[in-house]
Formats: C-alpha cells, structure tokens, sequence
C-alpha cells in the first residue's frame, strides 16, 4: 500500500508505505487501509495540518460512485463498501477509485500528459490497463470497468488470456507476458527468472531472441494503442507501469510502430510517465478534493436558492 498525506496543490507532504498481506483476506486489508488512513490523518494533525478528505485507490472493479470496491482478483474484495467504511472511522468526506484512473489522473493533472486535455495513460505491468482522461476527469464506465485495454485481442490466433479469450494484448505485451514469453522460447536453463527488462537489454545487445520477443510486444502494442487512439482522439498517451521504465527502449520502436498505423487518424504524442511510484497517491488525492468540491459547490448551490428564495419572499411581502 502507498500512501501520502497530499497538499491541495498536489504536493505530497508525507509518504508511507505498508505491506497489503493480501493472503490474510480482504476484511484483514480493509482494517489495514483504515488503520493506516487514521493513522495518516492523526500525525497530520501532529503536524498542525487539517486532514479535509481521504482517497483511497485500489485494483479491479470499482464503483465510484458508491464508493464500493466491486471485484478485485488479487485482493478479494467482494462488494466492499470502502467508502461509508473511511467516513465512519475517519469522519472525513472520502472517495473510492480506481487504481490505473487515479494513476491516469494524476498524470493527466500534474504529470506527463499535463496541458494535453485528452490523455490516455496506459499502465503496462503485469498485466495492461488504462485510463482515458479529458479535462481532468477520468471516465470510469458504466459498469466501473472502463480502461481494460489489456483485453483487446490483438492476436486471434495467441495465448489464452487470464480471461479466458485467445490472444488478448496483455498474452503478448505486458511486462510479465514478455517474461514469460522469452523462458518458453529460450528454454527453462536459459530463460529462467528473466524479466521484461533483462529481455529489453539483451534485445539493445542484439541477442535475436530477445529482440524479436520485444518486437513482437512493441508490435502487439502499437496494435492496442492504435485501437485506443480510434476509439478516443488523444492528444498524449501516457506510458507507465514497469515497463515504461525501459525507456527509449520502448518508446522510440513504439512510436515507429504507431506511426506506421495511422491512417487518417491524428498521431498522439508518445511519452513515458513522469510520477512514478507517487502517481496513484497523487491521484487518489486529486479524487479526493474533487470530491470535495463539488460537496462545496453544491451547499453554495443550495445556500444561494435558499437567498434567492427568501429575496422572493421578502418581495413579495
Ligand atoms: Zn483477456
């Protein structure tokens, strides 16, 4: 779990970080996040500073808007009402996102995409999923599952995804996908342990195996982010994850691949994130006070019918 206390200027004041002990279950996780969401609050208190709102990211199907964590495979929540669970123990307005949105909108707001209007950020680790951005708004779907561009299928005739459908882009792309990918052909002694960036060195050495594993990911890539650039226009396509940190590695062969797949469309700029680690703490933040103020605008809203009310009222006396 990464956590921060968060200035309203999108500063982080603090940083903590505290291990999720998934396996002990998600009810033993949710006293965590509010253990910890207290706790952060108590010493910002110490610190003379006034906690105003709490933001609280995490993975899987989330529903924003109340405030419930949904479905999450590696943590196992099932309909957690996250929210309601951090206004009671904190007293505190609170909001509920998504794990790769607040990622995307922290980007979006104050890292690589900033001043771009559209962004898509697309986070690439161990499996591959994004958050498309306008104006400073992550869109969360329906369904609260909007952003899986990890499971476009880019290759009908590829491994079976997690999902259960064939050749999904993360099969071939994502950080643990090229992994994997590069032990199967090299062979067990060979292959063993190999991360996605061991395979992005020994492709920039010239090893042939490697390199056509990461082309074959940049390709599969370039097809899902070409997808994405026809379903929303953006500007800036935002790359983070574990993989963005192989750098022009990626990011010169990709947008060589991208460009060759615009037809009419308008090409994006093409960038790796600027956040790192802090963008989902900064985003959940941003949620945060987001929140907060539309609460703001609403009670001014109300305040303002209310005078408008009793200046009729007055009148027509
Ligand atoms: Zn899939």
């Amino acid at each position: 779990m990464k956590c921060a206390l968060v200035r309203p200027d999108g500063v982080a004041v603090r940083i903590e970080r505290h291990p999720t002990g998934a396996a002990r279950g998600p009810a033993a996780v949710v006293g965590t996040i509010l253990d910890v969401a207290d706790g952060l609050a108590a010493k910002a208190r110490a610190d003379g500073l006034t906690p105003i709102a709490v933001g609280i990211a995490v993975p899987g199907v989330v529903d924003e808007a109340r405030g419930v964590a949904v479905w999450s495979a590696n943590v196992g929540f099932r309909d957690v009402p996250l929210r309601d669970l951090a206004v009671k123990r904190l007293g505190l307005p609170t909001a509920l996102g998504h794990d790769v949105r607040v990622g995307g909108l922290a980007e979006a707001r104050l890292g690589a995409g900033r001043g771009a209007g559209h962004v898509l950020f697309v986070a690439i680790g161990t499996g591959i999923a994004a958050a498309h951005v306008v104006d400073g708004s992550a869109s969360v779907g329906a369904h609260g599952a909007a952003g899986e561009i990890g499971h476009i299928m880019v290759r009908p005739d590829g491994p079976r995804c997690g999902c259960g459908r064939p050749g999904c882009l993360e099969t071939i792309a994502s950080a643990a996908a090229i992994g994997r990918r590069y032990a199967e052909l090299a062979g067990e002694a060979a292959g063993a342990s190999v991360t996605a960036a061991d395979v992005a060195e020994r492709a920039a050495a010239g090893e042939p195996l490697a390199s056509q594993v990461w082309q074959d990911a940049v390709e599969a890539l370039a097809d899902g982010l070409a997808t994405g650039q026809a379903l929303f226009d953006v500007a800036t396509i935002v790359l983070g994850g574990g993989l963005a940190q192989a750098g022009d590695r990626l990011l010169t062969p990709l947008r060589a691949a991208l460009h060759e797949r615009m037809t009419f469309h308008r090409e994006p700029r093409l960038v790796a994130a600027a956040l790192g680690d802090e963008a989902g703490c900064l985003g959940a933040a941003l949620l945060a006070l987001d929140a907060v103020r539309v609460q703001d605008h609403d009670a001014v809203r109300v305040r303002d019918h209310d005078a408008v009310r009793v200046r009729d009222l007055q009148e027509k006396r």
